[in-house]
């Protein structure tokens, strides 16, 4: 599934010259209607007729593209691909689910195997961020406001970070990995959590996600970009392999429904 550096790999795929800004819509075509959240597919091809990309940009896990007079969002969950490409397609377009025509004959498809993906075409999309926690990189989320954020609750560190309202773009992988680098349990009690070691947790964090963008994310579960942060892992889907930094087996188990990799060495339970 697509975390933070996927969805900003494709952002930056997007907003590339010549790809979709300054292409104005002629048309759309909807063939599966459940991908649209908001509104219905006739609403959605009579006002999205005409209207220009102006930028593309993400927030959380979001690709929000800005149009002349409305936003288009669109998020990719668990198999979630866009395409866009002119003339004859040589890939399989079997699960493409919208797409939009450009001005200058090319088209961007949004490709779906699972249908899990949704897309909204809004005025204001903060009617769909309303709840959505603050990014990673914001400057205004400092160690010290960080802290007070995990302060105010008893819920086990992991699950916590994968909650889109406590901070967004936080997924499976990149969760895993941040708190091996801090050293901290999965399951530890978010405000049991030293400022020390928040303040390692926000760094690592970072990190993590910048590592994650520079080496154009990961291709696991999710196969596209030539991303290779998967050769990279210190943990994640590597249980029963040796700890980078100490030499013990890691580990598996399951932390909210979600597959957690850890070493219980580098990473003790709190006690
Ligand atoms: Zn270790």
């Amino acid at each position: 599934m697509p975390e933070l550096p996927e969805v900003e790999t494709i952002v930056r795929g997007l907003r590339a010259a010549n790809t979709i800004v300054e292409k104005t819509i002629i048309n759309s075509r909807v063939l599966w209607q459940r991908s649209l959240a908001v509104p219905l597919p006739l609403e959605f091809q009579q006002l999205i007729k005409g209207q220009k990309i102006l930028a593309v940009d993400r927030r959380g896990k979001y690709i929000v593209i800005k149009l002349t007079s409305q936003s288009l969002l669109i998020h990719l969950r668990m198999s979630g691909d866009i395409f866009v490409e002119s003339g004859e397609s040589n890939r399989n377009q079997k699960h493409d689910r919208v797409i939009l025509d450009f001005d200058d004959g090319s088209r961007m498809s949004f490709n779906d195997t699972r249908k899990f993906g949704r897309i909204w075409l809004v005025d204001d999309p903060k009617i769909v961020f309303g709840k959505l926690g603050p990014e990673p990189f914001e400057e205004s989320l400092t160690p010290e406001i960080f802290f007070e954020k995990l302060n105010r609750s008893k819920r086990q560190i992991k699950p916590l970070l994968l909650d889109q309202t406590f901070m967004a773009g936080m997924g499976n992988i990149y969760t895993d990995e941040s708190l091996f680098i801090a050293s901290i349990h999965p399951t530890t009690p978010a405000n049991l959590i030293l400022f020390e070691k928040t303040a390692l947790l926000l760094s690592a964090i970072r990190e993590v996600l910048s590592e994650g963008i520079k080496r154009n994310g990961a291709s696991i579960d999710w196969v596209y970009r030539g991303g290779d942060f998967q050769n990279h892992f210190k943990v994640y889907q590597r249980d029963g392999e040796a700890c980078h930094r100490c030499g013990a087996i890691l580990q598996r188990m399951v932390v909210g429904q979600r597959g957690t990799h850890f070493c219980p060495y580098c990473q003790p339970k709190a006690a």
